[in-house]
């Protein structure tokens, strides 16, 4: 079967007289190639101007802006949150020396006194009875002993030294 001129007449998209309307109409009731063809070209013609619906730009800016509040309200919340635990956990921990002050500030302020008092002196006394064992040791302790003392502090010292030596050395060589 001759399919022209009518297969022309449908890939170009012709437009075509009252006589040639006739002779493609009586051809497409024959042909079912070309009836084929000229119902593909209506379906392509009919999606050809399928466009975005009318304001999807806008559409689009807009819920991209409601995106951007709605991250920016989370992050809010998020950090009001995060502070207010924060203060209550500090004000937890921190009622009892207020309510301590603000019910007796002197006597806490005695108390915080005595307190740093206390340490202090405890640290003196710590170091004075470390003085002590320093002076009175040597002479209950025999002199060999000592050295043996001595030298396992040393070999305990350089043990470590080198421990940390290999532990910081470890991760600069490059694995392959
Ligand atoms: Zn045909």
């Amino acid at each position: 079967m001759n399919h022209q001129p009518f297969e022309t007449w449908l890939l170009d998209d012709k437009h075509l007289t009252a006589a040639e309307k006739r002779d493609l109409n009586s051809h497409l009731r024959e042909c079912r190639n070309c009836s084929a063809l000229a119902e593909t070209g209506l379906a392509l013609r009919s999606t050809r101007t399928a466009a975005p619906a009318p304001g999807f730009a806008l559409r689009f800016q807009n819920r991209l802006a409601a995106q951007k509040t709605a991250e920016r309200r989370r992050l809010f919340w998020g950090m009001t949150l995060f502070v207010t635990i924060g203060l209550g956990l500090f004000g937890w921990l921190a009622a009892p020396y207020f309510m301590a002050f603000a019910a007796a500030p002197l006597q806490w302020l005695f108390t915080a006194g005595s307190y740093v008092l206390y340490t202090v002196t405890s640290l003196h006394a710590f170091s004075e009875m470390l003085l002590i064992l320093a002076r009175v040791l040597p002479n209950f302790v025999p002199p060999y002993a000592w050295m043996v003392f001595l030298s396992f502090v040393a070999g305990v010292g350089l043990l470590w030294m080198v421990s940390i030596w290999r532990f910081v050395r470890k991760p600069m060589r490059v694995t392959a």
